[in-house]
């Protein structure tokens, strides 16, 4: 590195000086080395240095200028993180300029009248070499795809950002791309990049505009840190602008999360997961792409805070309740009750009945699901053995399996456990996997969902029309009933279309020799067209909404000739 150090003309190197003679007589000693550059005060030097701070090698800082002076631009470099790699030599007469220059963080200094060329030239060459060594050594503060901090170095650059702008408004951001897991499926990985490398450029230049910090915080998401922004469109359109060029359809992809003027007070980890909680707020929502942190997530989030807190003690004082919905074979004349779906509810002593679509995408995050689906699971087998105990019927009952349960080694034998500890036959426990896990991690699910079968579990596909898997590959997946989702329904009626989508699911499936399911059945009308369809099974508020125990027992009763 040294060799070519003083004669290197693929370095950049910035004169900064308000008079002419001394830029020009700087600039002819360094030009026989370097490519240089020139800015006449410190505003102009200050915009060099942003601009060009990815190639930039030195910069030579005249002290005494007219409006903004060396310090100042010293300091302005001192407080940018991505600024301070760039080594600074101050140019002055004065003994105690020199001391304050590297207390601001210069790297050395050239005294006037100057030295000899060659003092000068070996100086400088001097500088640029420590520090690119030294940024050698911080090269892994960047993530290698996009040349964007990672995430460990991000978070303490962040920090020190914040102290060197004690009076600035700053806001945390959050970028991520919807779906980008299917972008790599589809398209491959190395497209994947050329989409995270499009979205990197834009930001790098969007910090570069604005100020400030970005990163590349993991696989599909960047975080960034900017000076208080008061409208979000010109960012988005910049980011936009990045995916649109590689991917046609990018509108759909991007939600931005901001914490607006983040609150000093918080730490820095703590403002952006409050960014990243108004991030991920958008997630299956069109419309605005992107959305503020405010009082309602804050609201939410201390709410979500206690349900977390108070699992534990829920599970051991059974607040958990498995209500249970009928499902209906409509094949015959009469609608025939066929086994039922074991749906979980949260009777909390203080804030009442919860939904689970409130608590389970929640413990789905955390985890927490696996050990309440078990809870759910041995209940609904314990349930079956009781019903045939006290009525005589084994009642088919399904439940549901997050697709984080299927990374348990175990969840094989805890289920064949259950079955056998409550003796029930095979194909009268069953399982409802959501499509959109098999299209997650394909080989995985399918890998357990067939050592399940194999043991005598039935697998229903369930939320079919959610996901992206194509009716075509229903042939390969080991599945035995289809679950038509009930958005999917939602305008059979009213919608030709939609109709016609319906009409040919149940067609292909029946075609594959799968039996199909409708959820969310509530009119009658709906019945009666699924029923012309040839849909095999009906579950939904027409018939019944999820019942507790009692009631479902009642009506396995009064209906036990017709289970078989
Ligand atoms: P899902 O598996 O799609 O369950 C069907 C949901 O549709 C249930 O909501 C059910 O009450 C509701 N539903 C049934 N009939 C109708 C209808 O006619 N119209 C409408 N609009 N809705 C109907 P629920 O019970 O609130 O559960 C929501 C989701 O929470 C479930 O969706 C399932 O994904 C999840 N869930 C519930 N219990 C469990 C559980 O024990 N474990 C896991 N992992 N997830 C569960
Ligand atoms: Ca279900
Ligand atoms: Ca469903």
């Amino acid at each position: 590195m040294r060799a070519n150090a003083d004669k290197d003309f693929t370095k950049y190197v910035l004169i900064v000086d308000d008079e002419e003679v001394n830029r020009e007589m700087l600039g002819m000693i360094l030009s026989s080395s370097y490519k240089v550059m020139y800015a006449s005060d410190g505003d102009e030097a200050l915009d060099m240095i942003n601009s060009f701070s990815d190639f930039l090698s030195l910069v030579l800082l005249d002290i005494l200028m007219p409006h903004k002076n060396g310090y100042e631009v010293l300091e302005e470099i001192a407080g940018d993180p991505s600024l301070q790699k760039i080594p600074v030599v101050v140019l002055t007469s004065e003994k105690e300029a020199e001391i304050k220059s590297l207390k601001l963080g210069a790297a050395d200094f050239l005294t006037k009248p100057y030295d000899l060329p060659e003092v000068i030239l070996a100086r400088v060459a001097h500088a640029i070499d420590l520090y690119e060594n030294a940024n050698l050594i911080h090269a892994t503060e960047k993530d290698n795809l996009t040349g964007l901090y990672n995430r460990e170095f991000f978070f303490e650059y962040c920090d020190q950002y914040l102290k060197h702008h004690p009076d600035a408004d700053v806001d945390a951001i959050v970028i991520n791309i919807n779906r980008f897991h299917l972008i790599n499926a589809m398209y491959g990985r190395a497209f994947g990049d050329q989409v995270l490398c499009a979205v990197s450029n834009r930001l790098r230049h969007s910090v570069m505009v604005l100020g400030g910090l970005a990163s590349r915080y993991d696989a599909d998401s960047f975080y960034l840190c900017v000076p208080h922004v008061e409208s979000y469109e010109e960012l988005y359109k910049s980011i936009l602008s990045g995916v649109t060029e590689v991917l046609s359809d990018g509108e759909s992809r991007l939600r931005i999360g901001i914490n607006s003027n983040m609150p000093k007070d918080n730490s820095v980890e703590d403002n952006f997961s409050w960014a990243l909680q108004a991030c991920n707020s958008l997630r299956n929502q069109i419309g605005a792409p992107y959305a503020f942190f405010d009082e309602n997530m804050h609201k939410k989030q201390i709410r979500e805070a206690v349900l977390i807190d108070d699992f534990e003690t829920a599970l051991e004082e059974h607040q958990f309740k498995v209500f249970y919905q009928p499902k209906f074979n409509i094949e015959g004349d009469e609608p025939v009750l066929s086994s039922a779906e074991a749906l979980v509810r949260w009777n909390h002593p203080k804030l009442g009945f919860i939904s689970p679509g409130e608590f389970i995408p929640l413990f789905e995050e955390n985890g927490l699901v696996r050990k309440l689906d078990r809870y759910v699971w041995s209940e609904a087998g314990r349930q079956i053995r009781e019903w045939y105990d006290q009525i005589g019927v084994y009642m088919s009952v399904s439940v549901n399996v997050s697709r984080m349960d299927m990374y348990d080694d175990d969840i094989t034998a805890f289920l064949s456990d259950i079955v056998i500890n409550n003796d029930i036959p095979d194909g009268k426990y069953l399982l409802e996997v959501t499509e959109s896990a098999y299209t997650d991690n394909a080989e995985q699910i399918i890998d357990v969902v067939k050592r399940l079968r194999a043991i005598g579990f039935k697998i229903e596909m369930d939320d079919f029309g959610t996901g992206y898997s194509s009716l075509n590959m229903l042939y390969a997946l080991p599945i035995d009933i289809l679950k038509i989702d009930k958005e999917f329904l939602r305008n059979i009626l009213t919608d030709e279309r939609a109709k016609k989508m319906v009409d040919l699911v149940i067609d292909i499936a029946g075609f594959m020799g799968i039996p199909t399911i409708a959820e969310g059945v509530e009119l009658k009308e709906e019945y009666e067209v699924l029923k012309e369809m040839g849909c095999n099974v009906i579950q939904g508020y027409y018939f019944s909404k999820p019942l507790p125990v009692e009631d479902m027992t009642k009506m396995i009763m009064e209906r036990k000739d017709d289970i078989k």
